[in-house]
């Protein structure tokens, strides 16, 4: 998919800008805070109704206007489409056409045009928490695999109901007598979403590695592993098997449980860690090493939809030169082939030999 032609009235900085774009690499460049990124903010918003920076529509709408237009010819489905979204400051719905046709809701445009976002703070994917890992491997799952979504949410329903147990169980023991109940449900459904999770972290490894490889010239081994209940050795035996052992888990973590009154092990507590040539990168990865990495992950990911669709989603590079050497900045303006890029750069000059540089300054083209 492609997105052929972009229109925006009022939509952050942009009182009235239009733009047309390469099938290929779109480097975009200017000073900081020129709109580089609220660019990419509306190509992403234009596919999917969301913005990546805020929750409030009416933030998206230049200061003092009351209502922004984002307008934009794609070419997708083997066809070319319209899509249009008008917002409104204050209370009044937004509204979104497609080849002129009313729509009620994003979800009747999704495919239309998919993008992959990768924006500085993905860093944090790598460099934080588990939650993180977990949300961006939820996120994709749930793209790739439509009912994967219905286990995590069964999962954390379950979750959150055994936890308020293991809490008013002081002022209500009794309550101690349905945990097995709940505890049997957490390991039937836990062992279903460790099953796609094994699978997913298994493609993702692989395309991501071959990104990395490519990235960092040969110099690094990229390995990434799933890591979930200990006592699940494979994750790939089938799912009646996988529920047993998270049950032998559950059962050695009873008293601790009770103890502590929170819900100690399962795959929510589950996360992936990658290494580089066996060292772990999230103790010890340089800046460049880690970025090398995010990125490789969000190409793996765009592959990974590619391969379930059909269609390669737009990517959104968002500042993601800095801190990269030659060699690296190379790789990513001018070997990422086979789908359409958008990537952000502060730095004059640069240019792309796959596709064209457009330079923005104070909201418009320079
Ligand atoms: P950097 O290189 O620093 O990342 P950038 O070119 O990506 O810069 P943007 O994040 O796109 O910059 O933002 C550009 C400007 O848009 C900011 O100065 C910000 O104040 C302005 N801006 C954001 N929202 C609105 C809005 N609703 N109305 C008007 N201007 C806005
Ligand atoms: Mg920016």
């Amino acid at each position: 998919m492609k997105l052929n032609k972009i229109q925006l009235e009022n939509f952050r900085n942009y009182e009235n800008f239009s733009a047309e774009f390469d099938p290929g690499v779109n480097l975009l460049v200017g000073q900081n805070a020129q709109g580089k990124t609220n660019l990419l903010e509306a190509v992403a918003y234009l596919g999917s109704g969301r913005a990546f920076r805020t929750q409030k529509t009416g933030e998206l709408i230049r200061f003092g206007a009351d209502f922004a237009q984002l307008e934009g010819n794609v070419t997708s489905q083997q066809r070319e489409q319209d899509l249009r979204w008008i917002l409104f400051q204050g209370s009044r719905p937004r509204q979104l056409y497609r080849n002129g046709v009313k729509k009620k809701t994003a979800g009747e445009i999704s495919g239309v045009l998919q993008t992959v976002l990768f924006c500085p703070e993905d860093l944090q994917i790598l460099k934080a928490g588990a939650s993180g890992r977990r949300r961006f491997a939820d996120t994709v799952i749930c793209q790739l695999r439509p009912n994967y979504e219905a286990a995590v949410t069964e999962y954390n329903r379950i979750l959150e109901q055994k936890n308020r147990i293991l809490k008013d169980r002081h002022e209500n023991p009794a309550l101690t007598d349905i945990l097995p109940e709940y505890n049997a449900r957490l390991c039937q459904v836990g062992a279903i979403i460790i099953a796609y999770r094994a699978r997913f972290f298994e493609s993702l490894q692989k395309e991501a590695a071959g990104f990395h490889n490519l990235f960092s010239g040969g110099k690094e081994d990229f390995v990434l592993s799933y890591k979930t209940v200990s006592t699940v050795d494979d994750p790939f035996i089938p799912t009646a098997e996988l529920e047993e052992k998270l049950r032998e888990h559950l059962d050695s973590h009873y008293r601790a449980e009770l103890e502590s009154s929170q819900c100690l092990t399962g795959p929510h507590k589950d996360d992936f860690d990658v290494t580089l040539s066996g060292i772990s990168l999230k103790a010890f990865g340089s800046q460049g090493q880690v970025r090398t990495a995010a990125v490789s992950l969000k190409l793996a990911q765009r592959t990974l939809l590619e391969k379930a669709s059909g269609e390669t989603p737009v990517l959104l590079l968002d500042d993601v030169l800095s801190e990269l050497d030659p060699a690296r900045q190379d790789f990513v303006l001018n070997q990422i082939t086979g789908g359409q890029v958008f990537i952000t750069c502060c730095e004059p000059g640069r240019l792309t030999k796959l596709g064209k540089t457009i330079e923005i300054s104070n909201g418009q083209i320079k």
